[in-house]
């Protein structure tokens, strides 16, 4: 893999966590709206009635239509194109002498411009028939036929007002908060899936439309663009199987987002750092997995890509396709189910390391008036020491300090001072053991 092919699958990673966020904030906007129906529907009685049905039927029309109007307001579409048309800026010119090396000549990279993007952007379809102004639609009349259908099936087979409620917000707990799944927890569902689509598709339409404005510079044996569906694991085989194929123009390859969810990319193809990736019949072989490309990348990168305890998992050898299914990143507790975290981390662990000392740990020891003596003291002399907890590390209590250690490499990660009633508890118990 080339550096413009690792940098590529790194900012589509960051990308994901943008997208996450701006969902989010979408999903934040649906839920006040969810909060208005509950309280409106608490408040109906004889929802039977035609005159009742439709009173309701009008006002949650209206906030149907102010939640997209806030959804529409809501969504930084310039805000996505230029933060992927600037990225693109900075990954181009990074490679600008390679290019040169490769073209044997001059390279002059054209950059759309902002409203040039946008306007192709907001007129592309999506994904599977999906527009962006579909995308505002079925948020507005999502919302109603939620409602509506809950209330006519309810209706039909004569529950009552409480259980139309349930039907619709799937009950709502005394905090105001939806309890289980109703047909507005399904709705919600799909606008965080459609959200997370709509802006992918923003983010492929920009870098698009600034790779074709250079496809000059690109390409060999007639090739210029690569497939990557690395970020895909087990979530679309279509995808999978799609990877490192390459394509002479973007109209002779697959419009991305293929599907909704769809995180794949496709970039430049070029002979970089005198890499180029053999190929028969216009089809890579040496697939770059999603494990090789983080197993490339920095421990920073690690970190905000899997968090704490993946990235002790993934450093003791567990792979990434353990962490997700079906396109989803499983909870730890999930996970916990598949691979006993615990037992995986309590595996080989590294005693304290008193000659590594991470920096957070320094910056605490004056903080907290903690002596250098005082963590020799406690790894030496240990009262007692603890199991691994779930992020990796365990503790270590010692007469003054109590120390936390990475069972993975034995650095000192942080420092405390011993509690008084910490140390009582202990020395109780050594003398209810002497006994
Ligand atoms: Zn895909």
């Amino acid at each position: 893999m080339n550096k413009f092919e690792s940098e590529q699958i790194k900012h589509q990673i960051y990308l994901e966590q943008y997208k996450s966020g701006q969902a989010n904030k979408i999903i934040a906007i649906l839920d006040q709206s969810d909060r208005k129906i509950a309280e409106l529907l608490k408040k109906t009685k004889g929802i039977y009635t035609k005159n009742r049905y439709k009173e309701i039927a009008k006002e949650i029309k209206r906030i149907s239509k102010s939640l997209r109007n806030a959804v529409e307001n809501g969504t930084d579409i310039y805000g996505i194109i230029e933060y992927e048309l600037k990225k693109q800026k900075k990954l181009l010119s990074a490679i600008k002498d390679d290019v040169i090396r490769f073209n044997g000549g001059k390279v002059d990279f054209i950059f759309p411009s902002l409203e040039q993007i946008k306007t192709s952007a907001l007129f592309a379809p999506v994904t599977d028939g999906m527009t962006y102004q579909n995308y505002l639609e079925g948020i507005e009349y999502g919302l109603f036929n939620a409602w509506d259908s809950a209330v006519r099936t309810g209706y039909l087979i004569g529950q009552t007002t409480d259980d139309i409620v349930r039907g619709v917000l799937g009950g709502v707990s005394g905090d105001g908060k939806l309890a289980d799944s109703g047909s507005i927890r399904s709705f919600r569902n799909s606008v965080y899936r459609n959200t997370r689509t709509v802006l992918q598709s923003f983010a492929n339409e920009t870098r698009s439309r600034v790779f074709e404005a250079n496809e000059e510079y690109f390409g060999d044996g007639g090739n210029k663009y690569e497939y990557l569906a690395t970020l895909d694991t087990r979530s679309c085989l279509v995808c999978a199987n799609e990877d490192g194929k390459l394509y002479k123009s973007l109209k002779d390859a697959p419009k991305i987002p293929r599907h909704f969810g769809c995180r794949c990319l496709i970039i430049p193809y070029f002979d970089i750092d005198g890499q180029t990736r053999s190929s028969t019949d216009g089809y890579v072989s040496d697939k770059i997995t999603f494990d090789k490309w983080l197993n490339m990348q920095d421990e920073k990168t690690q970190l905000d890509v899997l968090g704490r305890t993946r990235y002790e998992l993934f450093r003791r050898g567990e792979k990434i396709d353990q962490f997700v299914d079906n396109g989803k990143t499983l909870t730890l507790e999930q996970l916990d189910s598949r691979i006993d975290i615990k037992k995986v981390l309590n595996n080989n662990i590294s005693k304290p390391d008193i000659n590594n000392f991470a920096k957070h740990a320094k910056d605490r020891l004056s903080e907290r008036g903690v002596t250098v003596d005082d963590v020799y003291d406690a790894i030496n002399n240990p009262l007692k020491t603890y199991e691994v907890r779930k992020d990796g590390t365990y503790k270590i209590i010692g007469k003054s300090a109590t120390v936390g250690v990475s069972a993975y490499d034995g650095k000192i990660v942080t420092v405390w001072k011993t509690g008084k009633e910490r140390l009582r508890k202990i020395k109780e118990q050594q003398n209810e053991n002497s006994e």
